[in-house]
């Protein structure tokens, strides 16, 4: 299968080429001859996977043979995230840089100035990406108008659907023309969004790969138990110990962010903190240092979950769980993209040891448990692979385990 066989033009064939990309990945294979089509499609595929390119491609080609018609539309792109807004826009100039007639992409978010993106607006674009929010201040400015997206895409559609976002959203939808195409891509579709997201399309192509969301095969998934004190030396061992030349670290909080990026900083190991309080030009310049190989270590909250490509990320560390299962999926996603291989390390200790089961069984997971000599935990755990031999009837099984954990989370929710 090539990328002219599924119906794109030279100049986006030409660029797939000079990107390295032999063939289209699965989601590309399905998705761009639905896009040509100009149906709706909703597709949830594997982090990594080539998805951006999936869309961003066939938008193209769309917006482009559109562009000597009278009624001639953008498209749209929304993305939930500041850092991920900024990598679509720059995959879509990318992309589109051997077209004949070039397209003019805009990117908005929020916590920079509104005037430069007014200024840039004017004029019209063909595709714009946004973050919801600043988008709507815009609209209200009256700096553009949503009556001409002839496109819709949603990345991380199922985290715009959630709440949170729910209300800008549909916001914005009641501003949209009712001709226009849909299109809904994340790695993950729960449940609870699919309704949400059946509103939005009209009868659309559903793409899903893998099965299941957590059929990642091209991730090593580790758990370590380790006391909550004894995180900070096991992850600044591991480190230096397999001399990781990149590494994510997931923690719960603002705070933690900037704490653990210091601890480690003392101890001569490049540390930045990302988190979504930082200005943007502390967040930018964060994850460029990062990609750029000029920290070692970026500790971030869930602001950096979703959607980031960072090249040859060989390590992702849940120093803290993420408090949602879904999440889990997102942020070892980060890691073992576009065919390469990766680690993802969950920190596990008493106090989230329940909590880490209900993960696993939200994925139908179950990852042995480790402890790194020096740091085993005080604390007994229960353990989850059963030692070999062992006594039968003694041992808690895996069931007990769950209910247990239920049992305790539903405690700590009603206290
Ligand atoms: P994404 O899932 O869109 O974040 O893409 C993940 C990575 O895969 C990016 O670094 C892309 O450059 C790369 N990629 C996208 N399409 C292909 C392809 N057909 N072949 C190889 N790599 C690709």
């Amino acid at each position: 299968m090539s990328f002219s066989a599924l119906g794109l033009s030279e100049p986006l064939v030409r660029i797939a080429a000079e990107r390295n990309y032999l063939e289209p990945t699965p989601i590309q294979a399905a998705a761009i001859p639905a896009i040509l089509r100009g149906g709706d499609v909703r597709a949830s595929a594997q982090t990594g996977s080539g998805k951006t390119a999936a869309f961003v491609l066939p938008a193209l080609q769309l917006i482009h043979e559109a562009r000597g018609r009278r009624n001639r539309g953008f498209a749209l792109i929304l993305a939930p995230t500041r850092e991920l807004t900024a990598q679509i826009a720059q995959s879509c100039r990318t992309y589109g840089r051997h077209l004949p007639q070039p397209l003019k992409t805009n990117v908005v978010f929020g916590g920079v100035s509104i005037n430069p993106q007014m200024m840039a607006l004017r004029g019209g674009a063909d595709v714009i990406v946004a973050t919801p929010g600043r988008l709507l201040d815009l609209v209200e400015r009256n700096a553009l108008s949503l009556s001409s997206v002839s496109i819709l895409i949603l990345d991380e559609a199922d985290r715009l659907l959630a709440l949170g976002f729910a209300a800008e959203l549909a916001r914005i939808v009641a501003l949209l023309p009712a001709h226009r195409q849909c299109l809904l891509f994340s790695a993950t579709f729960p449940q609870a969004v699919r309704a949400l997201a059946h509103n939005l399309l009209r009868d659309p192509t559903l793409i899903e790969l893998p099965a299941t969301e957590t059929e990642i095969p091209a991730i090593l998934q580790r758990v370590i138990e380790v006391d909550r004190a004894g995180r900070t030396p096991l992850l600044r061992r591991l480190i230096v110990e397999n001399a990781w030349s990149r590494v994510l670290v997931f923690v719960a909080t603002k705070y933690s962010t900037e704490h653990l990026a210091e601890k480690l900083r003392k101890t001569g190991i490049g540390a930045a903190a990302l988190h979504g309080e930082l200005s943007q030009g502390a967040r930018t310049k964060a994850l460029a240092d990062f990609k750029a190989g000029k920290v070692r270590v970026l500790v971030a909250t869930d602001v950096a979950a979703r959607g980031l490509d960072i090249v040859a990320l060989p390590v992702v560390v849940n120093y803290d769980l993420p408090r949602s299962a879904v999440d889990y999926v997102h942020r070892i996603g980060r890691t073992g993209r576009a065919g390469g291989n990766g680690v993802a390390l969950s920190f596990v200790s008493a106090e989230t040891h329940a909590h880490f089961l209900l993960i696993e069984k939200r994925h139908r997971l179950d990852l042995r448990r480790e402890q790194i000599p020096g740091f085993e935990p005080s604390e007994i755990l229960a353990p989850a692979v059963p030692a070999s031999g062992g006594i039968k009837g003694r041992r808690k099984s895996k069931k007990d385990k769950l209910r247990e954990a239920a049992a305790r989370v539903e405690r700590k929710e009603r206290d």
